[in-house]
C-alpha cells in the first residue's frame, strides 16, 4: 500500500466537513460528525469499547454529545492532524494511513462508511 500525503487539507465548518485532497488527486471528505464519533484517542476508544461490551448505546446517546464543531487543526508532524474541538477535546491524532483508509467516498468503500479504527 502506498502511504498517500495529504496535498491539501479543507475545514468547512458550514458543511461540517473535513476535505483532504491527497497526492494522487483523490479527494476525501469526512463528515466532523463521523470524525468526532471516531476519535482515535485512548479516552474515546475507552469509552466506545466500555459502551459496546455493555451494548448500552442509550446511555451513549442521552449523554451529553461532544462536540462535533471543530475549534482548530494542526499538523502532527507529515503523518498526521489533530483535531481541537470546541469542548477543548485535542486528543486525537488522526493519522493519514488510517484516514485514507477509511476514506468514505463510494469508490474506496461501495459497501458504505467504515470506522476509522476497528474497535477491539
Ligand atoms: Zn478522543
Ligand atoms: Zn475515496
Amino acid at each position: 500500500m502506498t502511504i498517500q500525503k495529504p496535498r491539501d487539507i479543507a475545514i468547512d465548518r458550514a458543511a461540517s466537513q473535513l476535505t483532504i485532497t491527497w497526492a494522487d488527486n483523490h479527494r476525501s471528505e469526512y463528515a466532523l460528525r463521523w470524525l468526532r464519533a471516531n476519535c482515535p484517542c485512548a479516552t474515546c476508544r475507552e469509552e466506545r469499547r466500555t459502551a459496546a461490551l455493555e451494548t448500552d448505546f442509550l446511555k451513549l446517546a442521552s449523554g451529553p454529545l461532544p462536540s462535533t464543531q471543530i475549534a482548530g487543526a494542526e499538523l502532527v508532524g507529515n503523518y498526521a492532524i489533530r483535531l481541537r474541538w470546541t469542548d477543548n477535546h485535542d486528543t486525537g491524532i488522526y493519522t493519514f494511513v488510517l484516514l485514507r483508509a477509511s476514506c468514505p467516498c463510494p469508490q474506496c468503500h461501495p459497501e458504505g462508511v467504515v470506522p476509522l479504527l476497528p474497535d477491539e
